[in-house]
C-alpha cells in the first residue's frame, strides 16, 4: 500500500426523492488500500459504492481519482472491476466467456484472451474450468469466476458489494482469506461493502463505519475496535457492555451501587455518561482491595468454542453484563451457574461516551 491518494470523495450527497441516503460523505482512499464500508442495512453503503462505480450520479459533491474529477465520467470510461452479492454471471456463457467478456469489448485478440483467462483461473484456484457453465459450479466457485471476471482487465479499482454474503460460513471464511491474499498480491485498490463486522475486521486496512448516511468513524480495524468514537461503533464492531452513569463530585462514575474510577479526567460534575467495557476486558479476581470491583452472580454460561461467555447479574441492574474468558481461565476458576463472583472493570479498559441513552 502506498501513501498516494487514489480516490477522494468530497461532500458526497445522495437524495432519493426527499429521502437523504448520504449526507456529506468525505473520504480519501490510498493506492493499494483495502477499504471496507461497514454498517447496518440501509446505512447507505451500497449507494456510496454505486456512486464510486459511476452506476448512479450523486445529488451533490465530487468523486476524484488521482486528482481528476470523475463524478460524471460514464461507466465505460472508468477503470474498475465489480463483484456483486449475487454472482451475476451470464448463465448461457462458459466460464471462459464470462471471464473474457470485458476483454472482448476491449478488442483483445482471441489467443491473448485465452491466455489471460487461463492465468486468471489459476489465480482464483479454478484451473481447467474454462468450458464449464455457471450452473455446474458451486456458489463459492461462481464467486471466484466473478472475481476473475472483475480482474480480467486489470482494473485500478476493485469494487466488491457484499461478495460473500450469499455463501455458507465455511466457504465464506475461506474465500475471505483468498480475496485478501489476492488483493495483497495484486496490490489493487479495493472497496468492499459489508454489514459483517468480522469480515471487515479480518480483511480491511481501513474500515469506514457508516450509519444513517453518515460516516461514524474511519480507522484501521485495531483502532476501530480499541478506540470506538461512539456507542454505535462500540456496539456494531465487536461486543460491548454499557452502564449508564453519572459523574460524582470527586470525578467517579456512579452507576447504581457502583463507583468506578474513570480513565478520563475531563468529565464535568453530574454529567450523564455511558460507561462501556468489552466482555473480554472484565477480570475475575479474588482481590477486593483493587479499584473498580463489582460483586456479581453468574446467571448463565455459554460455551463459545475457544472461550466461555458468562452472563453476570450485578446487584441492582436488570440486564446482566457479558464477560468472556478463555478455556484455561475457565478451568482455573471453575465457574458454575449461580456462583457469586468478584470482578474488576479495569479503569484503563473503560470507554466513556458523553450523554445518556
Ligand atoms: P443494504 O445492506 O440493505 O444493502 P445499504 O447500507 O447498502 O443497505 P443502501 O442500499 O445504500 O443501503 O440504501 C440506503 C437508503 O437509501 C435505504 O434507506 C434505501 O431504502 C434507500 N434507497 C437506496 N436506493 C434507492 C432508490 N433507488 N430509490 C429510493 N430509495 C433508495
Amino acid at each position: 500500500m502506498s501513501n498516494k491518494t487514489y480516490l477522494t470523495l468530497e461532500n458526497v450527497q445522495q437524495f432519493f426523492g426527499s429521502y437523504q441516503a448520504l449526507k456529506d460523505i468525505s473520504l480519501s482512499i490510498a493506492e493499494g488500500e483495502f477499504v471496507c464500508f461497514l454498517g447496518p442495512s440501509g446505512c447507505g453503503k451500497t449507494s456510496l459504492l454505486r456512486i464510486i462505480a459511476g452506476l448512479d450520479l450523486p445529488t451533490g459533491g465530487m468523486v476524484s481519482q488521482a486528482g481528476k474529477d470523475i463524478t460524471y465520467l460514464p461507466v465505460k470510461h472508468r477503470d474498475f472491476g465489480i463483484v456483486f452479492q449475487s454472482y451475476a454471471l451470464f448463465p448461457n456463457l462458459t466460464v471462459a466467456d464470462n471471464i473474457a467478456y470485458g476483454l472482448v469489448s476491449q478488442r483483445i485478440p482471441a489467443n491473448q484472451r485465452r491466455a489471460r483467462v487461463k492465468e486468471l483461473l489459476a489465480t482464483v484456484g479454478l484451473s481447467g474450468s474454462e468450458e464449464k457453465f455457471p450452473m455446474q459450479l458451486s456458489g463459492g466457485q461462481q464467486q471466484r469466476v466473478a472475481l476473475a471476471r472483475a480482474l480480467a482487465t486489470s482494473p485500478g479499482l476493485l469494487l466488491l458489494d457484499e461478495p460473500l454474503s450469499a455463501l455458507d460460513a465455511r466457504v465464506r471464511a475461506h474465500l475471505r482469506q483468498e480475496i485478501k491474499q489476492l488483493q495483497e498480491k495484486l496490490g489493487v485498490t479495493t472497496i468492499m461493502v459489508t454489514h459483517d463486522q468480522e469480515e471487515a475486521l479480518t480483511m480491511a486496512d481501513k474500515i469506514v463505519v457508516m450509519n444513517h448516511g453518515v460516516i461514524e468513524q474511519v480507522g484501521s480495524p485495531q483502532e476501530i475496535y480499541a478506540n470506538p468514537k461512539s456507542p454505535f461503533v462500540a456496539e456494531f464492531v465487536g461486543e460491548m457492555n454499557f452502564l449508564e452513569a453519572q459523574v460524582t463530585q470527586s470525578g467517579l462514575l456512579n452507576s447504581g451501587s457502583l463507583h468506578l474510577r474513570s480513565p478520563k479526567n475531563t468529565l464535568a460534575y453530574e454529567q450523564a455518561v455511558r460507561v462501556a467495557i468489552r466482555p473480554e476486558d472484565i477480570r475475575f479476581t479474588a482481590d477486593t482491595n483493587i479499584g473498580n470491583i463489582v460483586n456479581a452472580r453468574v446467571v448463565h454460561l455459554e460455551f463459545l468454542g475457544s472461550r466461555v461467555r458468562s452472563l453476570l447479574q450485578l446487584d441492582d441492574r436488570e440486564t446482566p453484563i457479558m464477560a468472556d474468558i478463555s478455556m484455561n481461565e475457565m478451568a482455573r476458576l471453575e465457574l458454575s451457574q449461580g456462583q457469586k463472583v468478584v470482578c474488576q472493570l479495569p479503569q484503563d479498559r473503560l470507554h466513556i461516551f458523553a450523554g445518556a441513552v
